[in-house]
């Protein structure tokens, strides 16, 4: 399993010209090479192939210290390479911009790459510190890093390593729970906890904020400097989101795969998802479900919990998305159709009169039919 640490990072002004100079290199022919290649693909309809090692980088350009000449080269080869695999790869290359985040990878060559305890060597740039380090296994082998520098200055290095995983463990079936899909609270689990501490209105004043710089924005000069200071406003309000919600998933995920051995979820098509209405009882108005960012915060909270159980020996188990797990009486097994409709929150079981909550019950057939699955991959 490969797994990526991502580490920030305040370089020594030495470090920063050497890191500045590889983006300034890496974009100025990245650029010329794309529009070479664009320009020649419209003349002839074929594809120029630049062959990397002859590229000559301006001294003049590079300014008073050194770069990283692997990482320019990777990168250009990557462009190389993308624009030769399909279509869709080409279309997918952009221009690079002076406000965008900007990133470039150090492969391991040579063990160019060393890790200590809080710092990190790499070849030709030196030690660097990193901040708040999540410890890396001591057997793990480190496979690439990449630099990363968001367009709000802030430096990042992230390492991806080798490991192995845990052996699977013995697994108490007790401890076993199902989680169901929930856009307000992430998760309702089969023992009936709703997190509620992850409501959408957490971020309204995020949102709002957003909103306005947006308004600002609009009225800049495309590239001028205040456009790119609003510009960066506005990925710093991003990155202030994403923070927290990337520290909750982890919290949250580390906190359920200490305490259970088996963790049941389902495998959603987060496209059906986006496509089904939630209908208001008093109002009939139809609400489309799922925006993007709760599909995508689920989506990084399973991610999370399958790495995390592969680490320590736990396992994760989907549960088919077609499963009728909202359908289900788990109390007696009955089948109720209408227990689908998503404005139902509370049901009360046409065969054996249990009232039951809708999420709840969800969940324990979710973590009832993972266990099912579980015993008959056994026998
Ligand atoms: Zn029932």
């Amino acid at each position: 399993m490969i797994l990526t640490y991502k580490y920030r990072f305040y370089p020594t002004q030495k470090q920063m010209i050497y890191i500045n100079n590889t983006f300034a290199i890496i974009q100025k022919y990245w650029n010329k090479l794309l529009l070479e290649k664009n320009d020649y693909f419209k003349k002839y309809g074929k594809i120029l192939n630049h062959t990397i090692q002859n590229i000559k980088i301006n001294d003049e350009y590079i300014g008073n210290g050194n770069y990283d000449k692997l990482a320019v080269k990777s990168s250009l080869f990557q462009l190389n390479t993308l624009y030769k695999i399909s279509i869709k790869a080409r279309q997918t290359l952009k221009l690079k911009n002076n406000y965008s985040q900007k990133s470039y990878p150090i492969n391991n060559y040579n063990n160019r790459i060393l890790l200590e305890k809080d710092s990190i060597f790499i070849g030709g740039m030196g030690v660097i510190s990193i901040a708040n380090s999540r410890s890396i296994p001591n057997y793990a082998k480190i496979n690439k890093a990449i630099i990363l520098k968001t367009n709000t200055n802030k430096y990042f290095i992230c390492i991806s390593f080798f490991i192995e995983e845990k052996a699977k463990e013995v697994v108490n079936y007790k401890s076993a729970i199902g989680l169901d899909f929930s856009i307000h609270n992430l998760y309702v689990d089969s023992n009936g906890n709703r997190n509620t501490k992850y409501m959408s209105h957490e971020f309204d004043c995020y949102y709002d904020k957003l909103r306005k710089l947006y308004a600002v924005l609009k009225k800049k000069k495309k590239g001028s400097s205040n456009y790119i200071k609003i510009y960066q406003k506005i990925s710093s309000v991003y990155e202030k989101i994403k923070n927290i919600k990337k520290d909750f998933l982890h919290k949250e995920s580390s906190r359920i795969v200490s305490k259970y051995d088996i963790i049941v979820v389902e495998s959603l098509d987060l496209k059906d998802m986006a496509s089904s209405y939630y209908v208001n009882k008093e109002t009939g108005n139809k609400f489309k479900l799922g925006g993007k960012v709760y599909e995508k915060s689920y989506a990084l909270f399973i991610s999370y919990l399958n790495y995390k159980c592969k680490l320590n020996g736990k396992k994760l188990i989907f549960v088919d998305r077609h499963f009728p797990s909202s359908q289900i009486c788990n109390n007696c097994g009955f089948l109720n159709k209408e227990a689908k409709q998503l404005n139902k929150k509370t049901i009360i079981c046409p065969q054996c009169g249990r009232i039951y909550d809708r999420d709840i019950n969800a969940a324990k057939n979710i973590r009832d039919e993972g266990l099912r699955i579980l015993n008959t991959k056994k026998n």
